[in-house]
């Protein structure tokens, strides 16, 4: 059985350096808002490239939080228009409609799955104010274009980059490149905790100032508060796990990088389309996703030998229940996206033989 990605093999792997940091929690007796938080904060900070990270509970409170502050600064209202890919995961549109704000879905890239630039500009409105990129799959979105766009029409440029952590256009990674950007640390993503995290980086000190705020119920200085925050914080435990992990991140992002490319040079397959991959952007492989018109038969196949294979993603945000309001829109080119792809396993510890034993199942998929 080869499994779409064994959190337990990714773990095994630092078990004796994740145990040492848990003692040290454990043994400190502060379990929320120390030292572990500091140093992690610090690191990631700098890993990205700038100036703050400010840890929370989880990707999605990440992303909400910042529109909320945004909205704290004066810089956004109720209703005012954020541009989202519609073909996201659903927390980036979560986040929007959380804080009061309208999300325009977009059409992406087919060849990419990313915003695509010319559909952007299109869809800018008088009540347009934020951009929200998703480099979804691992691979960076098109920043310069984006980042040109927002900087023409001054709007704010908002990365959700929960599964791109590492990824980069000309060595400036992501959550350098937006006004801000949200960060998963869901334990499935390339950078996970043993649990629950996020965070938000910025180059802005006074975003960073209200996020400080706002993940402690408003509060800088205990008893005092100066917004309606939330509880959204970052536990010593977690950022202790984070912090031994972000050593071996890009160790294990040039381990996805050797499985994709031995997919890409070893895949042939007419009825399968690969991902492309530009030289320039450092793409980090969270997801290995193909598309095929025949999805399920594709899917039967690879199952019946062995391979664990998902869908990312079934049903795309404005098809929810849960968004009923938005089930009316017709957006081709996202609903076929979600009728069509597949993620191949790509997991860290995969061995030779496993990625040959992928690359074998899919060249024996045979038109119906
Ligand atoms: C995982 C994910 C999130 C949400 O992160 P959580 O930590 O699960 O809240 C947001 N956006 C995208 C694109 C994601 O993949």
């Amino acid at each position: 059985m080869i499994d779409f990605l064994s959190l337990k093999a990714v773990n095994r792997q630092y078990r004796e350096e994740l145990l040492e940091a848990c003692a040290e929690v454990i043994d400190s007796g502060w379990y929320i808002a120390g030292k572990a938080l500091e140093r992690f904060e610090a690191n990631f900070a700098a890993y990205c490239g700038v100036g703050h990270c400010i840890g929370v509970a989880n990707g999605l409170d990440a992303l909400t939080l910042t529109l909320k502050a945004w909205k704290q600064l004066g810089r956004l209202s109720d209703g005012d228009e954020v541009i989202v890919p519609a073909n996201t995961y659903i927390a980036s549109v979560l986040a929007i409609t959380e804080s009061g704000l309208v999300p325009v879905f977009v059409e992406p890239d087919v060849a990419t799955f990313n915003l695509d630039p010319q559909a952007v500009r299109e869809a800018i409105t008088g009540k347009t104010k934020v951009i929200l990129p998703v480099h979804l799959y691992g691979k960076i979105a098109d920043m310069p274009a984006i980042n040109a766009i927002a900087q023409a029409f001054g709007l704010l440029v908002l990365e959700d980059s929960a599964q791109a952590h590492g990824a980069s256009i000309d060595d400036k990674r992501t959550g350098s490149w937006g006004d801000a950007s949200g960060f998963s640390f869901y334990p499935g993503k390339n950078l996970g905790a043993l649990g629950d995290g996020g965070a938000i980086t910025t180059d802005d000190p006074e975003l960073a100032n209200v996020l400080r705020a706002l993940r402690n119920y408003g509060s800088h200085e205990k008893y005092k508060n100066l917004y309606a925050g939330v509880n959204s914080r970052l536990d010593e435990i977690q950022a202790a796990m984070l912090d031994v992990k972000l050593k071996y991140l890009d160790d294990e992002i040039r381990r996805r990088q050797y499985i994709a490319h031995r997919y890409a040079t070893g895949i042939e397959n007419a009825d399968i389309s690969l991902p492309v991959n530009e030289i320039a952007a450092r793409h980090v492989w969270h997801l290995y996703v193909v598309r095929t018109s025949r999805r399920e038969a594709l899917q039967a196949h690879l199952g019946a030998l062995g391979i664990q294979t998902l869908v990312h993603y079934p049903i795309p945000p404005h098809k929810q229940q849960a968004y009923a309001i938005y089930n009316h829109l017709s957006l081709p080119i996202t609903e076929r996206i979600h009728d069509e792809v597949l993620s191949l396993p790509v997991d860290p510890t995969m061995g030779a033989e496993a990625i040959q034993t992928v690359i074998d199942a899919c060249n024996s998929f045979k038109r119906s």
